[in-house]
């Protein structure tokens, strides 16, 4: 089979690999908690499958992740289809998200990360209130200040809440839990912290300012969760720890 030959580990050997990754990044994780003074249950680690297909994603979820990040929609709706997954599961949907993908994408109601526009949080309230349900995402926040990063600036996003509290009551079907960020390209650890605290300093004004609650802050991934845990993170997003590239496999 192809998939053999293409693949230096018998699978067996590589559900083992991908146990092992996830046991020891908790293990990293509970440790950042420690050394930050927080409890590991304060702290969500989200597998991030981007990386590998259905069959690899699944050997993940095996190993016990009830938590899994994608960043392309389409990806997201195929896997949720195909896996098995165990009742306490949930998506995580990390990427841009156009408009045209949302009523496919909600059925299987992640948490979306990557709200980035006034546009995309009403098409999200639109189409959950079309499917009787109750959306949940994040506002992403570019804190890097780098054009091509994803997420939209602090002053926007003050405006977006400043606009979201004029209208009052308008988005009945669509939750804000907190914020999102990605550090700069090639930031140091210590650059990463400092923008990860700002995120967290710009959610205690959001909050103070419109009088909410915005628990979640989704920030850091294998190179800087560390930092992003000390500044506050609720949910980390991993993927190269889980899936190094010797057992990535080609779609
Ligand atoms: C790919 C990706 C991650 C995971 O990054 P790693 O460095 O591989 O852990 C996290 N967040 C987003 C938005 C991503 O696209």
């Amino acid at each position: 089979m192809l998939r053999e030959e293409t693949n230096p580990l018998p699978d067996r050997t590589i559900a083992e690999q991908i146990a092992a990754n996830y046991r020891q990044v908790q293990s990293q994780v509970h440790q950042a908690c420690r050394e930050a003074g927080r409890v590991p249950s304060d702290v969500k680690v989200i597998g991030v499958s981007k990386y590998v297909d259905a069959a690899m994603t699944q050997l993940l979820v095996d190993a016990g992740c009830s938590d899994l990040g994608e960043n392309r929609p389409q990806v997201l709706w195929q896997k949720a289809e195909s896996l098995r997954l165990p009742s306490e599961f949930r998506w995580h949907m990390i990427g841009h998200v156009q408009t045209n993908k949302l009523r496919r994408l909600l059925r299987f109601r992640p948490l979306i990360h990557s709200i980035d526009s006034e546009r995309l949080l009403r098409a999200i309230d639109a189409e959950a209130s079309q499917q009787e349900t109750i959306a949940e995402g994040l506002v992403e926040i570019n804190v890097s200040g780098e054009d091509a990063k994803t997420g939209i600036d602090p002053d926007e996003a003050r405006r977006l809440f400043e606009t979201l509290n004029r209208d009052g009551d308008q988005l009945h079907s669509v939750r804000i839990g907190g914020l999102m960020a990605m550090a700069g390209w090639k930031t140091t650890p210590e650059e990463a912290g400092k923008q990860f605290r700002m995120l967290a300093t710009l959610r205690d004004e959001l909050e103070q300012t419109y009088s909410l609650a915005l628990p979640e802050l989704s920030m850091g991934m294998t190179s800087d969760f560390r930092e992003a845990i000390a500044a506050g993170a609720t949910m980390v997003r991993i993927g190269s720890a889980l899936f190094p590239p010797e057992i990535r496999k080609p779609h």
